[in-house]
């Protein structure tokens, strides 16, 4: 039997810290609680809007209708052998949780992706990455419920169209699934990925030259909790754009004006810009503007100093988008849900 409140404060259901008020709310702890949520809406007519840890979302208005906070548990491992894993996971378990309990038991591949906030069920939403991995890189297959059916469907790695921070879930599927469960391929043969830049220099000052799995988590948390904000003591969502990726001519026109700027070649022949270098060169990095701003250590990361509205984020990052569009010509694009 679900329990439905009625205007919920969402304070303690996002990381931004802005106000938000949802008209009704219920926590789902299972695929029943799921369909009867949604057999609820359709009786009363109601938009739905589905989270787990809000913690890539901006309310910029409070969600009318019913809002579903994904709490689905449960880590079950369904195939093993000697060298790899398939484990399912509740869409509601906790990210960084699944990914410590992974190193535990001896499962690799997604030590980059420590102290990710959110839940599992998120996580193929924008294919979350970090430190050069991507959860594509484990994904065996999802299940999510469909919305106007109700029906439990499956979606393998290729259907979920994963591209940089995108799925189908964020593009043709919008809106049209509520993931519930993910199951992962992972290894049991170490196979450390350190060759994104600031992992490497941090395992070397931590003396550790033959870095395990284990050892490459605590250097990525060690790295993340030293330059980015913690949601609990600062609002924010991570970083709020994309990084860009510019056609290759326009990248060598810029390195003739910017000899510093930074770029990464892709496999499509464009150059990925650092949106943090775009944003600090127009000034923006550690700049307070009211009650929000552009963190110190991170400039992609918008903040929010305490008494912050969705509005005044999103003013700001209409500003930035505007002065980084004026001064280099790119096209920043959000990586938040503005809601
Ligand atoms: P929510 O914010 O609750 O939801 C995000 C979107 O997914 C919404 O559109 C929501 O409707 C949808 N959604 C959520 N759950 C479901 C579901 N079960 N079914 C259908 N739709 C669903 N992201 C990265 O990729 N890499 C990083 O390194 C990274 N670092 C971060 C650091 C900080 C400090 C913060 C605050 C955020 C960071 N993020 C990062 C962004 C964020 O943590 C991820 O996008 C995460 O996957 C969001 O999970 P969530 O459960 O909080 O999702
Ligand atoms: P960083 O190391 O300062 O690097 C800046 C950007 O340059 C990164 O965003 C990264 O793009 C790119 N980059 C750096 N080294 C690269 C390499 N060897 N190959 C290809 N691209 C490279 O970044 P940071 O801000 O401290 O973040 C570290 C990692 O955590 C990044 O992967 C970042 O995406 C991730 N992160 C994500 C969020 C979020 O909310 N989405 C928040 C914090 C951190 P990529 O982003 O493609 O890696």
């Amino acid at each position: 039997m679900i329990d439905i409140k009625q205007n919920a404060d969402l304070k303690n259901y996002h990381t931004f810290g802005v106000p938000a008020i949802a008209e009704q709310l219920v926590e789902v702890h299972s695929i029943e609680d799921i369909r009867e949520a949604l057999k609820y809406a359709s009786e009363h007519k109601l938009e739905l809007h589905v989270f787990g840890g809000g913690s890539n979302i901006l309310f910029r208005n409070n969600p009318n209708g019913l809002t579903i906070v994904n709490k689905l548990t449960g880590i079950e491992v369904i195939k093993e052998n000697n060298s790899e894993v398939e484990l399912t996971v509740g869409a509601g378990e906790i990210w960084h949780e699944f990914v410590l309990s992974c190193l535990e038991k001896g499962y690799y591949g997604i030590e980059n992706l420590s102290l990710i906030p959110g839940t599992v069920g998120a996580a193929p939403m924008q294919n979350i990455g970090a430190y050069g991995v991507e959860i594509k890189e484990v994904f065996k297959y999802l299940d999510a419920i469909n919305k106007e059916t109700g029906e439990l469907e499956r979606f393998s790695n290729e259907e979920c169209h994963f591209g940089y921070r995108t799925s189908v879930f964020k593009t043709t599927q919008r809106d049209k699934y509520i993931i519930a469960k993910v199951t992962f391929k992972l290894s049991k043969i170490p196979n450390v990925n350190i060759s994104y830049g600031a992992i490497s220099g941090t395992l070397e000052k931590m003396g550790i030259d033959s870095p395990t799995p284990q050892d490459v988590s605590k250097a990525v948390i060690k790295i993340r909790s030293s330059k980015l904000p913690d949601p609990k003591q600062i609002g924010n969502a991570g970083s709020f754009f994309k990084n860009p990726s510019i056609e290759k001519a326009l990248y060598s026109k810029l390195k003739e004006e910017y000899p510093e700027i930074p770029g990464y070649d892709q496999p499509d022949n464009t150059v990925k810009v650092p949106a943090g270098w775009l944003i600090e060169q127009c000034g923006w990095k550690g700049k307070k503007v009211g009650n929000t701003g552009s963190h110190k250590d991170q400039a992609l990361v918008l903040v929010n100093y305490g008494n912050a509205t969705g509005d005044e984020i999103f003013n700001l990052s209409e500003d930035i988008l505007i002065s980084v569009k004026n001064k280099f010509g790119i096209n920043l694009e959000r990586e938040v849900n503005v809601i």
